[in-house]
């Protein structure tokens, strides 16, 4: 594990809190949990939540739970929670024996709420959804007291018995909590505890039909796990007085803390698995692993890396504040990750034609080309030359300017690895296409360098025609032509939708050792940009690639530095 950042950073105000907490006897250890709800897929906002909370309790010999908050039956599934458990050991981290289920507390929870009655703190109320919120009031005057508020405890107890029974339909009653009906803060104002819900559960199937509201449960599950530190993001800062209401009315023998963090937001995607979900099901995505979505398992798709991520997560810090982060950030991550360790290749995209027609047919030769600029460690390989090449369309242009350092009539260019060529004639079909280049190789240049020392401005990369595998290559773009697609009031997110977020080309060549290639390698696309191969399409004879990142950097820097 590489999260360790070599250079020591000040605290972040969570950590800061835990040392202190650690330092003055307030905790001897630090456990902390992460809770997601198994109704979808992770995705790039639950990273940060995860290297924060596994990060947490790696840094102080503590552990992290996972918990799964299980208490909605109708949206969650147990593919759900096998994907969840993936991604987190993807991301590098591990529960060891915490692995937790709200679920598991069913009975346990339902015996705080028969508490919570006897010390008349919580009642059965027969008014319907509407009718609550009706009676909820305003920021500025107070709710109205349910008229059941003030059944006896007996009757409460029985109530509620009948309600785990299954002797009531759907919204004939609930559970709440009897705090303050006139509480500025809303989720005060006698909040809902247990609802009906005759739906089988996943895990528990059809042993309940009431189950806990997310409230109720969280604090407790945290309390009945021994949680020191809770954290959650900026959104549940309302929430807290109810979670601390819960544990301090059952006086329960522990007391976790519930600290809140901006959550992580980045443009030109959504990070809301409701919105997601919506992607996948009304098949504006291939799934939910699609590499253009920012799910953990798009994201491993596409071929990021687990280390670029957890990088990303420290780069962008934990704060208190609500920020934007740039695409940008995250995608320099993995460029930054991928250019050290990626070993470089040959690709051609759009290839086009080149006849070396000084080059004698039916021969061909090896050519030795390096894996990595900077690492001779890396090594070498060898790359089959013959009179037939592919290059790369854009790399020849008929009516050059002077400017254009790349192939063109009559200009000499330097094949990476190989040699120096000169195009002779250009070949075109009945449309005025150029077909086919005929050029003339310098046999003195072998490796990419000219005895006389003459010069050449560009370097162009090729593959062997008869040596290169067909490739099938999908480029990906952000899936959204909008930074912000879902702070529109007025129009709906997937309105912006961009159409060329996905880009398949069907006929790339490749050199010949990428046919080989295991599933979800990563490669430099010399000139071109990171790609991986397809973690589940991927084949020997159709080898498919995914465009992780184009390059920032450009060819001109990386061939200055090198000649
Ligand atoms: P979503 O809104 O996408 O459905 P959620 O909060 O409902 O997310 P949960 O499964 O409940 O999803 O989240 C598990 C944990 O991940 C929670 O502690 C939550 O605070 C955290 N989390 C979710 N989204 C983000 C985010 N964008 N940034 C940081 N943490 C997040
Ligand atoms: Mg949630």
């Amino acid at each position: 594990m590489t999260t360790e950042p070599s250079i020591v950073k000040p605290l972040d105000f969570i950590r800061q809190i835990i040392a202190a907490d650690l330092a003055s006897g307030k905790h001897q250890t630090t456990i902390t949990r992460f809770p997601p709800e198994p109704n979808g897929f992770l995705h790039i906002g639950h990273a940060k939540s995860i290297c924060l909370n596994f990060g947490i309790a790696r840094e102080n010999q503590g552990s992290c739970h996972l918990r799964f908050d299980d208490t909605n039956p109708g949206q969650e599934s147990s593919e759900y929670v096998e994907a969840i458990k993936k991604d987190v050991h993807w991301l590098g981290f591990d529960w060891g024996e915490q692995l937790h289920y709200a679920s598991d507390y069913f009975e346990q929870l339902y015996g705080f709420a028969v508490q919570l009655i006897e010390a008349g703190k919580a009642y059965v109320c027969d008014l319907s959804g509407e009718e609550m919120r009706q009676q909820r009031g305003t920021p500025t005057e107070p709710g109205t007291k349910s008229p059941y508020r003030e059944r006896s405890v007996a009757e409460n107890l029985e109530l509620f018995e009948q309600m785990r029974k299954g002797d009531f339909a759907e919204g004939e009653r609930v559970l709440r909590a009897k705090i303050d009906m006139a509480s500025p803060n809303f989720l005060l104002r006698d909040p809902v505890l247990y609802r009906i819900m005759h739906t089988s559960h996943h895990r528990t199937g059809d042993s309940w039909c009431i189950y806990p509201m997310y409230d109720f449960t969280h604090c407790l599950s945290d309390m009945l796990e021994g949680i020191t530190h809770s954290l959650c993001t900026l959104e549940f800062e309302n929430n807290r007085p109810l979670y601390d209401w819960v544990l301090d009315t059952l006086s329960t023998p522990c007391h976790p803390r519930q600290i809140e963090f901006a959550r992580l937001n980045i443009n030109y995607t959504v990070t809301s698995k409701r919105k997601l979900r919506q992607l996948v099901e009304e098949g504006h995505v291939l799934g939910w692993d699609d590499p253009r979505m920012l799910t953990i398992s798009g994201l491993r798709r596409r071929g990021y890396t687990p280390a670029s991520i957890r990088n990303f997560c420290e780069i962008i810090g934990v704060g208190k504040r609500e920020s934007w982060i740039d695409m940008g950030v995250l995608e320099n991550a993995v460029r930054e990750d991928l250019n050290t360790h990626a070993p470089r290749v040959l690709a051609v995209l759009d290839p086009l034609k080149v006849v070396i027609t000084n080059y004698p047919e039916g021969e061909s030769e090896e050519l030795e080309a390096r894996n990595h600029p900077q690492d001779p460690e890396a090594g070498t390989r060898m790359l089959p030359f013959s009179r037939e090449l592919y290059i790369e369309r854009s790399d020849f242009m008929e009516d050059a300017p002077k400017k254009f350092f790349r192939l063109s009539l009559g200009r000499e260019v330097r094949l990476r690895y190989a040699y120096f060529i000169t195009c002779t004639e250009v070949i075109k079909d009945e449309e005025g296409e150029v077909i086919e280049l005929h050029c003339s190789y310098d046999p003195e240049t072998r490796g990419g360098n000219a005895p006389d020392g003459r010069k050449v401005k560009g370097t162009i990369h090729w593959v062997s025609a008869a040596h290169a595998p067909q490739a099938e290559v999908r480029l990906y773009d952000r899936l959204f032509t909008t930074e912000f697609p879902d702070s529109d009031k007025e129009q709906d997110f997937k309105s912006f939708l961009n159409p060329e977020s996905l880009q398949v080309l069907n006929n790339c060549r490749v050199e010949p050792g990428l046919a080989t290639a295991g599933a979800s390698d990563r490669f430099q696309f010399e000139r071109q940009g990171y790609f991986c191969t397809d973690e589940q399409e991927h084949r020997a004879e159709r080898p498919v690639f995914n465009r992780i990142v184009t390059l920032r950097d450009s060819w001109a820097k990386v061939s200055a530095k090198k000649k």
